[in-house]
This record gives structure tokens, sequence and C-alpha cells, in this order.
């Protein structure tokens, strides 16, 4: 790959995972990234690295993550010697619990059809008492779960930290407290950007990758992609010595010995406050699924917002009126990480075909807008 100079707007895990891939490939980097009263859904997230139910209705989708779950044991190894960080990444398999038969029956069907989309089976499906023959202390409200071998997670917090370090160490600069307010075509090629303060920079290629932030600057750069808020709730309780005994997409333990609870979705605007209702639900259902939560105390609780394209899967997509501009947008960042720090690189910088032949392009919103 020749050098080029390439500007990234955004400093959450998308954007430094993007950056580590092209810093890796040999580019010259730099991170613009925004205020700290920014929405940032890198740090409030579950951390989860995730394949079960992914991609039930978008084939593209469905084997996109498992590439990026497979390649995530690499990855961590990576990251751990560029940045002397341990991002606690255990892929133990993961459970999702019901309470409710039908809810079961219609996430059951669901897998299903991710089987099919994948060409392989990564799931069973387990009734409450062989939950409760296998693992000790899930409650009697819990009526079946699904169980993917594949699934596990990180500590968050240190991955989006690892991040940083990495992509400075080989040689990244990343710019804090630097919002882009403004795009515009350079009359040479490439790009002249302000700043919310006032200064101005140039840029040779762009990756948009600002999150939520990213939807103005995305239409001034003619994609048609929209890019909303959804809003999730979480609960951590105090530390505990004891290791709980399952990994779930609602409750998990993070290395350092909390538990994390959460899996809420709203619909709330630009609001990221956590309300009393979703928290009550959460600790109702930690505690259905596993009783012995009942005792252990809730610390913290907070509310962040996802960033979601309009039908919820990546977008993967290069402007058609500055082709040196790439939108680089999802929701699961984290499971995504290893491929957007590698299969990423050679699509922006050699302008070589998009992962899935394109699927993630934007072009399918407006296609249909049009139908
Ligand atoms: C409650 C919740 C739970 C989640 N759980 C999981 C999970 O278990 N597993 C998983 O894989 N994913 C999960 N996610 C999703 C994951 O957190 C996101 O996909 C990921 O963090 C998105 O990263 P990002 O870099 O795109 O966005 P952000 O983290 O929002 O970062 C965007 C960055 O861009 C900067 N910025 C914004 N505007 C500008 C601008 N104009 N100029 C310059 N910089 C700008 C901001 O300051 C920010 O630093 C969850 C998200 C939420 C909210």
């Amino acid at each position: 790959m020749g050098q080029s100079d390439i500007t990234i707007i955004g400093g959450g895990v998308v954007g430094l995972s993007v950056a580590l891939g092209l810093l890796r490939a040999g580019q010259v980097v730099t991170v613009l990234d925004g205020a700290d009263g920014d929405f940032r859904a890198s740090q409030g997230n579950f951390g989860l690295v995730w394949l079960q139910g992914k991609g039930a209705g978008f084939a593209p989708y469905a084997r996109w993550t498992a590439q990026a779950v497979a390649a995530w044991p690499e990855f961590a190894a990576t990251l751990r010697q560029v940045s002397g960080l341990d991002v606690a990444l255990s892929q133990p398999g993961g459970y999702e619990f019901f309470t409710d038969a039908a809810e079961l029956a219609d996430f059951a069907a669901g897998l299903e059809r991710q089987q099919a989309n994948l060409g392989y089976k990564a799931h069973e499906i387990l009734t409450g008492d062989d939950l409760r023959r296998d693992i000790s202390g899930i409650g009697q409200g819990v009526v079946g779960a699904s169980f993917c071998p594949r699934d596990g997670h990180v500590n968050p917090l240190r991955l989006l930290r690892a991040l940083r370090i990495a992509v400075v160490t080989m040689g990244g600069r990343i710019v804090a407290d630097a919002s882009v307010t403004k795009i515009a075509a350079a009359s040479g090629g490439g790009f002249d950007l302000t700043l919310q303060n006032g200064t101005k920079r140039g840029a040779g290629k762009l990756v948009l990758c600002a999150g939520l932030g990213a939807a103005p600057l995305a239409t001034d750069l003619g994609f048609t992609a929209q890019i909303r808020p959804q809003r999730g709730e979480l609960l951590i309780t105090e530390k505990l010595a004891d290791r709980l005994p399952f990994l779930s997409s609602t409750i998990r333990q993070v290395d350092e010995g909390g538990v994390q609870i959460g899996g809420t979705h709203a619909d709330a605007g630009l609001n990221d406050a956590e309300t009393l209702g979703m928290m009550t639900g959460l600790a109702r259902h930690a505690v259905t699924v596993f009783p012995a939560l009942a005792g252990v105390r809730v610390v913290r609780s907070w509310g962040a917002l996802r960033v979601m394209s309009a039908d919820g899967y990546p977008v993967y997509a290069r402007s058609a009126l500055h082709p040196d501009a790439c939108l680089v947008t999802c929701h699961s960042g984290v499971t995504l990480a290893p491929l957007h720090a590698s299969d990423l690189t050679d699509w922006i910088v050699n302008r070589t075909s998009a992962p899935e032949k394109g699927a993630f392009d934007d072009t399918r919103f407006a296609l249909s807008t049009a139908a």
C-alpha cells in the first residue's frame, strides 16, 4: 500500500479500530475526536463479543459477525502486545435466558434463520430443567435458554484504553476536543475541515467514524445513511469474589468482579438518562435468572445511546461525491473491532471491494426509500 494521509473523525472504538488497521498497514493517521460531553457508546456499552442471533435477517451480517468473533483471540493478543493491556477477552459461550416460552420459541426461530445464513449450527436450545441441572443456582422462573459456544465478552473500557494506547504507540496522532463542524472538498484534492474552535485543517483521505455525531457530516458528504440513537440502560453491582457461573447477553461478570446487568432498548431521542422503571425491570430479571443476586448491592446505573443505522446493520460506504471519504458506523462496534482493524484497511486506502461484496454500502437505504 502507498502511504496516504488519512484523517479519522471520531475516536471511539470504531474510529480507533479503523485507525489501528491503517497504521499497521503503514499509513499516516490522525484521529480527530470530539468533546467530553459527546454521546459516546464506547464508554457505556456491555462489552459482549457476541454472535448469537446476529444476522438472522441478513446473511452478510451473520457471516461478518462470525468472522469477527473468530478473529478476536488474535486481535486481543495484538492489543496486548502493542498496548501492554489485557482486555480480558473470555469466550466461554453465552446464554440468552427466557422466562416466557413463547419468547424463547420466537428467538429459537430466529436462530434457525441465522443458522441457514451461516451454513452451520452455532446454537443449542436448553430447557429450564437442563439449565438447573447444568448450572447451580438458576432460578425456577427460567423456562429455557439458547446457548452459543462462540459468544464471549471483554472489558469495554479497557478495550477503549488499549486501542488509544495502541494507536499512539503505532505512530498515530489523536487530537482531543477537535469536533469537526464542516467538511468541504479542497480545490487541489482532499478536504478542508473546520473545527468547533474555529481552526481549519486539511485532510487527504477521510474516514467518518463519529458515532451519533456523524449524522450531519455524513449528509455533507452525500451519504444517505440515517444514523439514530437507541438508549440502553445498565446496572453494575459491587465487586464479588465468587465468579458468576455463566455469561449471558443480559447478565455478565466483568473481570474486575462487578456483575453488569443490561439489555434494554428504547427510542428516547438524545436522552441518555437512566429510568427507574427500566432499572427495576433489569434488577427483577437478574434476580429471576439467578436468585443469589438478590443479596448483592447495585453501586451504579447509567444509560447510553447505541449508534444505529436504519436497519441496524453496519454501514461501510464510500462517498459517491468524494471517493476519498468513507463512512464507517455500526452497532456492535466491540464485537466487530478486529475486522474494522483489518478487513476495512485495503478498501479505505486502495478502493478495493468493500466487505461482503458491498452488502453494507449505504445505497441499500436509497433503494429501500425508492421502493
Ligand atoms: C447500552 C449499550 C450496550 C452496548 N453493548 C454492546 C455490546 O455488548 N457489544 C458490542 O459489540 N457493542 C455494544 N454496543 C455498541 C457499541 O458500544 C458501539 O457500536 C460502539 O461503541 C460505537 O463506537 P463509535 O466509535 O462508532 O461511537 P462512539 O463511541 O459514540 O464514538 C464516537 C466518537 O466520535 C466523536 N465525535 C462525535 N462527533 C464528532 C465530530 N463532529 N468531530 C469529531 N469527533 C466527533 C465523539 O466524541 C466520540 O468519541 C453497545 C452500545 C450501548 C449504548
